[in-house]
């Protein structure tokens, strides 16, 4: 089991970690994707992977990817030089087997006061990174659909994660039709939800990854509670449910969907 989309060097995890990822481990998680959300969540979600590696090989606990990029939400925080930072990071990380892709970037158009237009900068300018690089993309997408489509249109990044998929049917073929997995999670639990549960009855499953988002988009069943990424196998329940679909189908297919969308092996 897979979850795509999780910030575990977030300060929510400071103090029982190893705790939350035997958790997870023990429900079958098996790879987990951390990527970062500004220049000094780099180096922790790095030195979070490789410790992850070293338990992994002894079998105990999920393998960690990471990936290098800067939050949409963090851009304002950032000083000049850290997309520098950022492409240094990449060139010292690029032979890296843990290296999932450049993320987390993107647009947000929710959270108010967020400047528009310093996020479109570091957006292309991070997506001409993933080019210069050849790496996925994991992008947040947040009241923004049609913006960061037309990004992806103009520089057309080899394939990706659009995370916490919240658009329409039709902005959701769009993605697909750029190579880019739409993440399903936390959201698609409440039954209020209406939009995005149509969504993830109705898309192919093959175009679809499942993400817990932790610490955030708690589950209904756990809101409005910390989430943690054990929580992805009563998601990949709450989706099985939906479709009317075996679990064991929708934990294999979503998984290898993650292992084409981003830099990692099956
Ligand atoms: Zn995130």
């Amino acid at each position: 089991m897979i979850d795509s989309h999780c910030h575990l060097d977030a300060k929510e995890f400071e103090s029982d970690l190893s705790e939350v990822l035997q958790r997870a481990y023990d429900q079958g998680v098996r790879k987990i994707i951390n990527p970062s959300v500004d220049v000094n969540s780099m180096a922790a979600t790095r030195r979070l992977s490789h410790a992850s590696k070293a338990l992994f090989d002894v079998k105990k606990s999920p393998l960690i990817y990471y990936c290098l990029g800067i939050h949409p939400m963090w851009v304002q925080q950032a000083k000049p030089g850290d997309l520098d930072l950022l492409k240094l990071a990449l060139k010292q990380s690029i032979n890296d087997p843990l290296l999932a892709g450049v993320g987390e970037i993107g647009l947000d158009g929710f959270v108010p006061g967020l400047d528009q237009a310093q996020q479109q900068t570091y957006f292309e300018n991070q997506l001409k990174l993933a080019l210069e690089f050849d790496l996925p993309v994991v992008m947040h997408v947040r009241r923004a659909q049609d913006s960061v489509l037309k990004n992806l249109r103009q520089y057309k990044p080899r394939s990706g994660i659009a995370h916490a998929f919240n658009g329409s049917m039709q902005q959701a073929q769009m993605f697909i039709q750029r190579n880019c997995a739409l993440g399903f999670g936390g959201a698609m639990t409440f039954t209020r939800a209406l939009q995005i549960r149509r969504l993830a009855q109705s898309l192919p499953l093959e175009t679809m990854v499942l993400e817990t988002d932790s610490p955030d988009i708690s589950p209904s069943w756990r809101h409005p509670a910390r989430n943690e990424p054990g929580e992805i196998a009563q998601i990949a329940q709450t989706l099985a449910i939906l479709r009317e679909t075996p679990v064991d189908k929708i934990v294999s297919q979503t998984g290898l969907n993650v292992v084409t969308a981003l830099n990692i092996k099956s």
